[in-house]
């Protein structure tokens, strides 16, 4: 059976797309920072109602021996790596004449080295295969910027570098490579910003409401599935029409 790892998927985007590609029939990598973001959490009990096996990995995903460590452990439990999805995430937000370096340097590392980590040790699994999906999660601050965003915008931003030219490097073995930039969706992390900063966002909404989980893991689903078999190099906004 084809086997798909999603970083950060303890909740939010990354277990929603846990679930629905456990429900398009994907053996399913979790992987989160800590034993404790899965506490309190079925999503394994939920994906394994689908049938599909499901094992879970502790991982930060910006730290290059722990990444290479997992990949490993992944390739030998479920015998192929057919989907990666680079999903994990954070935010330090504040206005840039005020930012840290420590928080500037953390983004980064979180948001953007963790995804060069995954594919540095995915992308040979993938290449002996000669086949293989990846998914980036970059976000409308990436394409457009956003005040208070300078850190994350720039770790998204590099996210759609990233995409495109490993779609360029790997078209030819086989390798899908795309991005996914959300607007604003309904999660633990939208949840922190003020009720003035979500005010601001809504007004901009073309569709005058926020995105669900479950309306970004479809598009990963059509990402990761065969429909998708002549897509590479894009980004894919899924905003409600917040910019366009
Ligand atoms: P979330 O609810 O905060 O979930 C992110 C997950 O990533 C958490 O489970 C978190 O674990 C995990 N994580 C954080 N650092 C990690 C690390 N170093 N290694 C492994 N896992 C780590 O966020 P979300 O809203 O679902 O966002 C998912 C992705 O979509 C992110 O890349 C985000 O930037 C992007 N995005 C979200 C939105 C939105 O509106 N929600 C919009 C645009 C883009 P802990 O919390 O346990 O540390």
């Amino acid at each position: 059976m084809a086997s798909a790892i999603i970083t950060g998927s303890a909740r939010g985007i990354g277990a929603a797309i846990a679930l629905r590609l456990a429900k398009d029939g994907f053996d399913i990598a979790l992987n989160d920072i800590s034993e404790k973001s899965f506490e309190n959490n079925d999503i394994m009990e939920r994906i394994k109602e689908s049938g599909v096996k499901c094992e879970k990995y502790i991982a930060d995903v910006s730290k290059a021996d722990q990444v290479e460590a997992m990949v490993k452990s992944v390739k030998e439990d479920f015998g192929s790596i057919d989907v990666l999805v680079n999903n994990a995430g954070i935010t330090r937000d504040g206005l840039l004449a005020r930012m840290t370096e420590e928080n500037y340097d953390l983004v980064i590392s979180v948001n953007q080295k963790s995804v060069f980590n995954m594919m540095r040790y995915v992308v040979p699994v993938m290449m002996k295969q000669r086949s293989g999906r990846i998914i980036n999660m970059s976000s409308v601050a990436g394409l457009h910027g956003n005040a208070g965003q300078f850190n994350y915008s720039a770790s998204k931003a590099a996210i759609i570098g990233m995409t495109k030219s490993a779609a360029k490097e790997l078209g030819s073995r086989g390798i899908n490579v795309n991005a996914i930039a959300p607007g604003f969706i309904s999660t633990p992390m939208t949840d922190a910003l003020s009720d003035e900063q979500k005010k601001a966002i809504f007004d901009m909404i073309a569709m005058k409401r926020y995105g669900s989980v479950e309306e970004i893991a479809g598009v990963a689903s059509f990402l990761a599935g065969k429909d998708s078999s002549y897509v590479t190099g894009q980004v894919i906004e899924i905003s409600g029409g917040l910019s366009m």
